[in-house]
């Protein structure tokens, strides 16, 4: 479906990197709401983004369906039906093709093309555009859609590239499949990737090996056919679930307990915990008790529950135990959704490795050695070993603002942002779910729309100020950058090394990146930016004038 580059305008009002679900809505609204013309660059041969390479077994959304997509178009809403309580991969790239052919998007859309760099010409007021093929495109505006999880991390084991047999990354899956079948196979890695993928591993390989650095607290998915009674009874109440999600804390339907688990008996937290681990989801995570992200004491009473569901399930008392999270509090790392992970470790093939106390030393030709000197032959290895987040796929382009600084020089010490969506001295630049944004600690449609709608708002802006670029004051960004580890600071989010801090990635600064303000209260943060006149942010007197 791609028009050939040489009919392609080499000078548009907006450069869209990115045809996921950011770069979609961001296309559509450009140029279909507000009359611009704009040019969307993906790296992938197709539409999807995260969702377009992330192809492992079991790959799917752990959002609920019903509110994993757009929202902003009621009849769309109404009209796309998923199959099962949660979205599969394939299903969410057929959405997405839905999504682009409904408003027309391919047209516009260039594949297999990254975007290498984006120079900011301050005597133009323009971006240059710059890609792997070859191509400069000129733009008033410059948008990232480029995901928080989509550059992938392959750790630099010494010996990594001498294994003779298959290797695989669950971020960069090969399109046709991987037939496991009576093969050896060694998984590095137990993150949520892991947790789709190893169960269903497991049913092809005839030994499958688990390298397991840090438990993660899982949680059952529950997945399977949503009731017709639930599917009416939501398809009738559109606005409602509009509303809803938009005004929660993380962008699904759950509230948070008004009462603490401090302040609940032993039973009292048993009777709170039970159904929502009988019915699967965030639930026990995003819809329980807000006192376990503040207090060591209060996340403890929860840990001991989900601790009690781990050895009711895995039935080797030893490997329980490994399976127990240890060192950190419940909740402050990103948590993964099951169907049947726990079990797969009561196959007699399956295998778990602790690498926190024995780490991997080398991967040799055959397999792989650990520090102590136990080796392993492997068929196939399957790093599922996640990414360099947030920051990552920024800092992949060379973005230059004013005074030719490098934006991810900027970001040394950790992201430097003004509601996780503009940076000072990179005028026109918008990152959609960005660092020091909500982006992924919720529902990631919901804050892609609302960051979809605010970038809008800000560019109508400049063209009705008749300006030409408008950017964060610095004062703004300091305090922003400020406002952001306060808000942190008195939660036990930076007790874990997860990838919200950096910490998976070496030499990463050890920062908290997402913005804890949540998804309804950092909405309403930013209508009243916009309500008070675009407060924090500057725009010049220059002419908006077309570019030439
Ligand atoms: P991840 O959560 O970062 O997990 C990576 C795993 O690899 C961790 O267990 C990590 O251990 C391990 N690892 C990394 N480097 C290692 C090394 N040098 N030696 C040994 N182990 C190493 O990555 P992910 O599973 O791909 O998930 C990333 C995020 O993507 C998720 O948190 C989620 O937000 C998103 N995701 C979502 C879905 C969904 O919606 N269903 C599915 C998949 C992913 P440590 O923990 O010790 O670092």
């Amino acid at each position: 479906m791609t028009v050939s580059d040489d009919t392609r305008a080499s000078t548009v009002d907006a450069v869209v990197i990115g045809a996921g679900f950011s770069g979609l809505y961001m296309l559509h609204k450009l140029r279909d709401e507000m009359g611009l013309t704009a040019r969307v660059f993906e790296a992938g041969g197709g539409l999807g983004g995260t969702w377009y390479w992330n192809r492992y077994p079991g790959a799917r959304s752990d959002s609920d369906s019903y509110i994993y997509g757009f929202t902003f178009d009621e009849q769309l809403w109404r009209e796309w039906e998923w199959s099962e309580r949660y979205p599969e991969q394939h299903e969410i790239r057929a959405y997405l093709e839905h999504v682009a052919e409904r408003f027309d998007l391919t047209r516009d859309i260039t594949f297999d093309t990254r975007v290498t760099g984006a120079t900011f010409d301050e005597a133009g007021n323009s971006w240059t555009v710059t890609t792997d093929r070859g191509e400069a495109v000129r733009a008033r505006y410059v948008i990232t859609a480029v995901g928080a999880l989509s550059s992938s991390n392959l750790p630099e084991f010494p010996g990594r590239d001498s294994f003779r047999g298959e290797t695989h990354h669950t971020g960069v899956w090969p399109h046709e499949g991987v037939d496991f079948t009576g093969k050896r196979v060694g998984v590095i890695g137990t993150g949520a990737s892991a947790v789709q993928a190893i169960p269903l591993i497991a049913k092809e390989a005839s030994d499958l090996t688990v390298f397991q650095r840090t438990a993660n607290y899982i949680i059952p998915a529950n997945n399977g056919p949503v009731p017709d009674e639930v599917r009416k009874a939501r398809l009738g109440d559109y606005a409602g679930i509009r509303e809803r999600i938009q005004r929660s804390y993380f962008g699904f339907e759950l509230d948070l307990l008004e009462k603490g688990a401090l302040e609940s008996t032993d039973e009292e937290i048993y009777n709170e915990l039970m159904p929502r681990w009988e019915e699967g989801g965030f639930g026990i995570w995003l819809g329980s008790y807000v006192d376990m992200f503040f207090n060591d004491e209060a996340n403890a009473k929860v840990r001991n529950f989900l601790h009690d569901r781990i050895r009711e399930k895995v039935e080797d008392p030893a490997t329980a135990e490994l399976l127990i999270p240890k060192g950190y509090p419940f909740g402050v790392k990103r948590n993964p959704l099951d169907s049947g992970y726990y079990e797969a470790f009561n196959e007699p093939h399956v295998h778990l490795v602790d690498v926190k106390s024995n780490p991997i030393a080398e991967i040799t030709p055959t397999g792989l050695r650990l520090q102590d000197g136990t080796s392993f032959e492997f068929d196939s290895i399957v790093y599922a070993t996640g990414f360099d987040a947030m920051t990552g796929p920024i800092n992949k382009i060379d973005i230059r603002g004013r005074g030719g600084r490098l934006l991810r020089e900027k970001w040394e010490a950790g992201p430097r942002t003004y509601l996780g969506l503009t940076s000072a001295g990179f005028p026109n630049l918008f990152t959609i779910t960005g660092p020091q944004s909500p982006s992924v600690l919720s529902n990631m449609p919901v804050s892609i729309e609302q960051h979809v709608d605010l970038v809008a708002r800000i560019i109508g802006e400049v063209r009705d100020r008749g300006a030409s670029t408008v950017e964060p004051t610095t004062q703004a960004e300091d305090a922003w950058v400020v406002h952001n580890a306060e808000l942190v600071k008195p939660t036990l989010f930076e007790a874990a090394d997860s990838w919200y801090m950096g910490a998976n990635i070496p030499g990463k600064p050890r920062v908290f990146m997402p913005n804890l303000s949540f998804v309804g209260p950092y909405r309403a943060k930013c209508d009243e930016i916009v309500t008070n006149g675009y407060e924090g942010f500057a725009f010049d007197a220059g002419k908006q004038g077309a570019l030439t």
